[in-house]
């Protein structure tokens, strides 16, 4: 298993808020000091803005330069379009690893999947996922889909992926919740999967089965995952029931599929997100 981490991605924080770099940095002292599952590490390169450019407008990126803050959530930071650049050059990382057939998690932050085209919301500053997948489709990849497992609706993704051809976009998330979206399918490739909040783990697990067949008839030749921890049970921001086994789950069964995958740290806010990673890669991992 391939980690690609950067300790720059813990130097930005607000008081108080729970996208911390705690979750990075206990995350990966808790790998190292595990024994059972060999990972090698590697740093990533910031992502260039002509690759950039393919998902989000050149306004967007000027405004990731300057305050002030995108909204209540999404604070700004003077080095934030630094960091969200080196988070994303860690997806092209993991994408083009994958595609020479490594198993690959990038735990980065910030996290991406509620980054609009031309919005940063939802603590995401950047779609990490939506630039790898079309940076994966501009070069030799016919069929990308992504797959998102954080207990929200990857707004951002969807935004960014709607209607591209040869991409489709796969989201399991708890409906109400933020950020309000993804209650229904959209386009010709955008599809759904709203659970009510305090789903028993076996019905949560059977959507997410579901999403999975779905995925599979697609025929991707490359996945993308958008690995959010935030369906657990002791998360801070949602009502769902998930627990560590059921990422281990997760994992192994996205590892059936048999296909390239590579999977990127987004939500998960609870303290036990080192045990919940570590679950999910011991899954991916087939051990
Ligand atoms: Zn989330």
């Amino acid at each position: 298993m391939k980690i690609i981490t950067d300790e720059s991605c813990t130097t930005y924080a607000y008081p108080g808020h729970p996208e911390r770099p705690a979750r990075v940095s206990l995350t990966t002292e808790q790998l190292l000091a595990q024994t059972e599952l060999p990972i090698s590490w590697e740093g990533p390169e910031p992502a260039p803005d002509e690759i950039l450019l393919r998902a989000h407008t050149a306004e967007h990126l000027e405004r990731l330069t300057q305050p002030p803050d995108f909204d209540a959530d999404t604070p700004f930071f003077p080095n934030i379009f630094e960091r969200a650049r080196m988070s994303c050059g860690a997806a092209l990382a993991a994408m083009r690893a994958a595609r020479a057939g490594e198993a690959i998690f990038s735990l980065m932050r910030p996290p991406g999947h509620h980054a609009t085209r031309n919005v940063a919301m939802g603590f995401c500053y950047l779609s990490n996922i939506a630039v790898a997948a079309l940076e994966a489709l501009a070069t030799g990849t016919a069929r990308v889909a992504v797959y998102d497992f954080d207990v929200h609706h990857g707004n951002g993704t969807e935004d960014i992926l709607l209607n591209k051809p040869g991409a489709a976009f796969f989201s399991i998330h708890q409906f109400p919740c933020y950020p309000g979206t993804g209650a229904r399918n959209e386009g010709n490739n955008c599809f759904n999967f709203p659970v009510p909040p305090q789903t028993p783990r076996p019905e949560y697990r059977k959507v997410l089965q579901r999403a999975l067949e779905q995925l599979k008839k697609f025929q991707p030749e490359l996945v993308g995952v958008s690995a959010g921890f935030d369906a657990y049970s002791g998360d801070p921001l949602a009502q769902e029931t998930l627990e560590a086994e059921d990422y281990y789950w997760l994992g192994k069964s996205i590892r059936a599929l048999g296909l390239p995958v590579f999977s990127l740290l987004e939500g998960g806010y609870s303290n036990e997100l080192p045990d919940l990673v570590l679950a999910y890669l011991q899954g991916i991992d087939g051990k």
